[in-house]
């Protein structure tokens, strides 16, 4: 059981107070005990060991070193005005710089004096120096705080000004452990707590705070961040479970005319063996009398559109209707023309909504879609509008789903009596731990296979000095008869400059292949929709040679003549949108090229994330590398998820191993207890209510 106490307030901490209470909860959110007892330190740094000041280098984090100052020098006046302390540890010194308190400083710390300094240090005018460093008299504390191993927390300029250093972070969490330490009750159960050997939740909170030792404080981190995953991983599939307990699924058994007839007549090329898998997984679901709930994983151009379509004519088959979402109209645009042309013989009605559909169609398809006339609604947004209503809607799929919410496919749900079946296809692939944590409530199908005949896209990476040898390649592939993308970075805070960048380029382009030699196309998102249809079909039927676009034609765009990808400033795009864009070309027989465009000067990312480019082509590879170099926080999609990705102390990019165990026990737990109501279970009932209070609002209006 959980004692209140630790919801009191931070204000009551002896040492506190009300002031630095408001500042840390504006800055670091802490407002309760328990905030506080969670915010863990970012970093160790181990107090037991000194360096010497020959060892030094700025690449080094923290470190300490121990000596006296020979003497302060106050230089430079006005802003630039600086005390120094030329620190000797005996055999050599450095240099010690305040820009701030330089008084109080020269007051306080004596020449001659025996101190511990504690810094990082950097270099200035190429000289290593330490910039107001922590000082101590060395001295032996007592008491909990007196450990080798200090955490350091994460504090901003506000706080520091209000000397709210790691220091006196760390001396606060200190009083608060000492105060409250015995009265930390268990959050997860005492029979999962010995079987799992792990620490309990006291000496966790202590260890990792004060560390008594490291290999305490590795069980510490162990004991939270499992902790932290089993919470997320038992919350997602206890709703998984609730659902299949809840619902009964629609029953797809037949697979009629439809499937068959498309299947032995109409297949435009036989199915690989990963489409032909995933689709008797998906089979088996619908037919199963379960709601299908699954994640349909595949590299980008592996068929899942396909897989999609299939999957919709066993549900029309079985009498019910179908929509399609994708989030884009460009793309719900395509997928309409694709798909109604490969069924055009069959007797399939399919019908395409988008924000851009008139107001009087519209409304016709509203009474098309409650009447049944319609079997497969493709479209935007625009399909989840309260308004738009279906007779009997049994499948929904989302293509690209990592851009809609929880919340958005929740939605989708309350559209039948009876949820729909649904899946959701990612637009790259997703890495494991993600899927498990963003999807973790689905199952998964995963396309390992792409269709055959596939030459591999040879990648380039060019910097801007390249350019003519550039416009000559581009040149002999146009005279093959090929087709050219050009696509330029646009990212939202910077819009206007941005759709500078691609004016600029279209007209450069133009001047280097000039019409009527050659037809270029212009496609972005503030076109209107009838001037993107037009430039999508003149690129679409082969008129015009170049398409110079921004990221509207990052998903799903599939015109199999394009065959070469020109990424201009490169180094700005996110490694699955640089993937996505490529999985653009190499859709034909032809050999496909995807020139990467970027400055000379790049950060240690960027350049890496090129080099990820030329050097490996598998989506699965790539998205590891994306989420080990941003981290789960900043992976495209994670925000909209509606799982809360600020984890405390996990790492979603490095907890694998952890999140996998978590994972396992949590099936364990609700195998043997799908309610939790086994009394032994109470402790995580109680947690899960009050970590995510938002779930029960999420199920009711799913129910
Ligand atoms: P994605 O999985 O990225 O959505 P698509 O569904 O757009 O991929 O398919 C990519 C291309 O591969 C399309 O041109 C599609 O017609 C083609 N394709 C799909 N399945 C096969 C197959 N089994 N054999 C050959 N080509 C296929
Ligand atoms: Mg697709």
């Amino acid at each position: 059981m959980r004692s209140s106490i630790l919801n009191s307030e931070i204000k009551f901490i002896p040492g506190v107070g009300p002031k630095r209470a408001q500042l840390l909860e504006k800055e670091l959110s802490i407002k309760t005990f328990e905030d506080l007892l969670y915010t863990f330190p970012f970093r160790y740094v181990d107090r037991s060991k000194f360096y010497l000041i020959s060892e030094l280098h700025a690449d080094m984090p923290y470190v300490q070193i121990r000596g006296k100052f020979t003497r302060f020098d106050q230089v430079g006046d006005g802003r630039s005005k600086r005390l120094v302390g030329y620190f000797s540890d005996g055999r050599s010194s450095i240099e010690v710089i305040w820009f701030q308190g330089i008084k109080w400083i020269k007051d306080k710390y004596k020449a001659g004096t025996d101190y511990v300094l504690f810094g990082k240090p950097s270099t200035f005018n190429g000289k290593l120096n330490i910039a107001h460093p922590e000082i101590e008299v060395p001295k032996v504390e007592v008491g909990i705080i007196n450990t080798a191993i200090h955490g350091v927390y994460c504090s901003t300029e506000t706080l520091k000004d209000s000397f709210l250093s790691t220091k006196a972070f760390s001396r606060i969490v200190a009083t608060l452990l000492q105060t409250v330490a015995n009265q930390i009750g268990e959050s997860l159960p005492d029979y999962l707590v010995k079987k799992l050997k792990l620490l309990p939740l006291r000496d966790a909170l202590i260890n990792v705070h004060f560390p008594q030792s490291s290999h305490l404080l590795q069980s510490a981190i162990q004991r939270l961040k499992f902790e932290e995953l089993f919470y997320i991983q038992i919350n997602l599939l206890k709703q998984k479970v609730l659902r299949e307990r809840g619902f009964k699924g629609l029953l797809c058994k037949i697979v009629g005319d439809k499937f068959n007839t498309f299947y032995h007549d109409y297949l435009p090329f036989p199915l690989t063996n990963a489409q032909k898998r995933v689709i008797k997984e998906m089979r088996a679901d619908m037919g199963s009398g379960r709601q299908m709930n699954r994640l349909l994983q595949g590299d980008v151009g592996s068929g899942k559109t396909l897989v999609a379509l299939m999957m919709s004519l066993i549900a029309s088959d079985n009498g019910y209707q179908v929509s399609l979402m994708a989030p884009t109209e460009i793309l719900a645009t395509q997928h309409y023309e694709s798909i109604r042309s490969m069924l055009k013989d069959m007797p399939v009605e399919v019908a395409l909504l988008t924000g851009s559909t008139k107001k009087r169609e519209r409304k016709h398809l509203h009474e098309q879609l409650v009447a049944g006339k319609i079997n497969l609604l493709i479209g935007t947004h625009a399909l989840i509008e309260d308004v738009v209503q279906f007779r009997n809607l049994g499948l929904v799929i989302i293509d690209e789903q990592h851009r809609f919410g929880v919340m958005q496919r929740a939605k989708l749900w309350t559209k039948n009596h009876q949820p729909p079946h649904i899946i959701v296809m990612s637009a790259t692939p997703i890495p494991r731990t993600l899927a498990m944590t963003m999807y973790g409530d689905l199952d998964v199908s995963v396309i390992d296979e792409l269709p055959p005949g596939r030459k591999p896209i040879t990648t380039i990476h060019f910097t801007d000095s390249h350019r003519r040898r550039l416009f000559g390649f581009m040149k002999e592939e146009i005279a093959k008869g090929r087709q050219i993308y050009v696509v330029y970075p646009l990212i939202k805070e910077s819009e206007k400059m941005d759709y500078k960048d691609l004016e600029d380029g279209y007209e450069s382009i133009t001047r280097a292949f000039p019409f009527p030699d050659y037809v270029t196309v212009v496609l972005h998102g503030k076109m209107k929709a009838e001037d993107k249809d037009l430039a999508m079909a003149q690129f679409a039927s082969g008129k015009a040679n170049i398409m110079v676009a921004t990221t509207v034609i990052e998903v799903g765009v599939n015109v199999p003549n394009a065959s070469v990808m020109v990424i201009e400033s490169a180094e700005r795009f996110g490694l699955s949108q640089l993937h996505q864009l490529r999985g653009r070309v190499g859709r034909g027989a032809e050999q496909s090229f995807c020139i990467l465009m970027s400055g000379h000067k790049l950060s240690k990312e960027s350049k890496k994330r090129l080099e990820t480019m030329v050097d490996t082509s598998d989506g699965f590879e790539i998205a590891e590398v994306d989420l080990k170099l941003r981290g789960p926080g900043d992976l495209e999609g994670t925000q909209q998820s509606g799982i809360a990705f600020d984890l405390k102390i996990a790492n979603l990019a490095k907890d694998g191993k952890i999140l996998q165990y978590a994972r396992t026990v949590a099936e364990e737990v609700l195998k043997e207890d799908p309610t939790l109501d086994n009394p032994q279970n109470v402790v995580i009932k109680e947690q899960l209510q009050r970590l995510s209070p938002e779930n029960k609002v999420n199920l009711k209006e799913i129910s």
